[in-house]
């Protein structure tokens, strides 16, 4: 077994930052903007030059827009963002069920359904919301080197001009990515595979048999697609899985893929256009470790898993919530640090519980067997649309899938202590 942090760590001496954010993407900005509203120093870098253009997630849980409210973000969300209102199965080109999900959550959560607005809008949201603490993202600026001293981390940085900066930070947060440098730097681990299966999305402009504005998913033999309705007339993110015969080729361009989109969703499904087409081979994976010493990993950093559901985004804005205000009781000194050891103790189990249940559902939708072609396209949305008009069941499938759901009851800090 790990030995546990230090339970008390060496005074802290003249810092450049209390927190050094290394990733300005959802993660990092939703840790940038909590430390911001308690009053910490942070200083949040990115290496790439500006945010990133793709819309990649797109699914907003409850509980992401209860914590947007709480930083005064959330009507802005709603305003760009559609609310999914109903899911449409299709199987075997055929409409099958739709599944009304607008209110699903109603006594349950101020934000009831499911929002969706692409990650470009939800970092600039939040990107926005940090000038109201008198926080800028450092672009073009990286992450080369780390020591980790008892006192503080010394920390090595490439400028944008190329030249190297040393500077000192107390704490440091690793929101950078799947490929983390600080997980690397830490020593920790990122056990896990890759699946075979390779995804591709589209943001795309099409119309065709889809119910317009609403989550249309298809379910055929060999997988299955997404089209989720983007803001704008007509405009459609398009998600699927490449049917294996175009596996493995690097040239795969959107056209590619309209044969086999137009087999499931119909000869009437026609794209006027397709500003943003990518593949992407998905992992699942956990690091062994959310923590060493002074550094801590969130987000993609921490646990990458399969799209399904619409979490991967949403938990990292949940490990950055849940972290920033034990390090700010700490950095204040109205905590001390064994405060922060609660952060793995609550989050790891999230993310394992996470992996396995996103895991479950990928092979269910993605096996290539009789049972499971049959169960994908005769029964799954027959047995989703009579399961979902029963409200114990509508309420317990808001509850996972927003994330509202999540306790901490096993948690030290949820245990009574004694005499109280
Ligand atoms: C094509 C695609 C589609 C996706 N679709 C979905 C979806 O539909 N639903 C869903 O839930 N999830 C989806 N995801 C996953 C989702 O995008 C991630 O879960 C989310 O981006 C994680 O956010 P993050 O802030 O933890 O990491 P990231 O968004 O990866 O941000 C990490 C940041 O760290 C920076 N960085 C890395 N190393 C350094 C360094 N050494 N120094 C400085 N900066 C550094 C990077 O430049 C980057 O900006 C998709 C991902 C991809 C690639």
């Amino acid at each position: 077994m790990r030995a546990g942090p230090p339970r008390t760590l060496a005074p802290v001496p003249m810092m450049d930052t209390d927190v050094l954010i290394v990733g300005a993407g959802p993660t990092g900005l939703m840790l940038a903007n909590q430390l911001g509203r308690r009053g910490i120093r942070a200083l949040i870098i990115d290496r790439h030059s500006g945010p990133a253009q793709q819309s990649r997630a797109m699914g907003v849980q409850a509980r992401t827009l209860e914590i947007y409210s709480q930083l005064g973000i959330a009507g802005r969300a709603l305003e760009l963002g559609r609310r999914g209102t109903a899911a449409n199965m299709w199987a075997n080109g055929r409409h099958t069920a739709r599944i009304p999900i607008g209110d699903i959550g109603r006594n349950l959560s101020p934000f009831p359904c499911i929002l969706m607005l692409g990650q470009d809008d939800n970092e600039q949201i939040m990107g926005d919301k940090l000038r109201d603490w008198g926080l800028a993202v450092q672009w073009n600026t990286e992450l080369i080197a780390m020591a980790q001293h008892p006192e503080r981390v010394a920390v090595t940085l490439r400028l944008p001009d190329g030249a190297n900066q040393e500077i000192s930070a107390a704490w440091v947060a690793g929101c950078d990515g799947a490929r983390s440098s600080v997980r690397e730097m830490c020593g920790i681990t990122f056990p896990g595979a890759p699946y075979e299966h390779v995804f591709f999305v589209a943001d795309t402009e099409a119309t065709g048999d889809m119910v317009a504005e609403e989550l249309n998913v298809y379910l055929w033999n060999k997988g299955f697609h997404l089209f989720f309705p983007m803001r704008g007339k007509d405009r459609w993110r398009v998600i699927g899985i490449l049917p294996p015969e175009l596996r493995g080729r690097d040239d795969l361009t959107f056209d590619d893929v309209i044969p086999c989109l137009r087999q499931e969703a119909g000869i009437r499904l026609s794209f006027a256009s397709c500003s943003w087409y990518s593949t992407y081979r998905i992992h699942h994976r956990s690091a062994t470790r959310f923590r060493e010493q002074r550094c801590f990993l969130l987000g993609d950093a921490a646990h990458v898993h399969s799209p399904m559901g619409a979490q991967g985004m949403n938990t990292g804005l949940q490990d950055a919530y849940n972290l920033a205000w034990k390090l700010a009781l700490v950095i204040k000194g109205q905590a001390g640090v064994q405060l922060l050891e609660s952060y793995e103790q609550e989050r790891v189990p999230v993310a394992r519980r996470l992996l396995n249940t996103t895991d479950r559902a990928f092979m269910l939708v993605v096996a290539d067997n009789w049972l499971a072609r049959l169960f994908r396209t005769w029964i799954m949305a027959r047995v989703a649309a009579i399961g979902m008009r029963f409200n114990c069941i509508r309420q317990l499938a808001f509850r996972t899938v927003s994330q509202i759901g999540i306790q901490y009851r096993g948690s030290d800090l949820s245990q009574t202590l004694p005499g109280l």
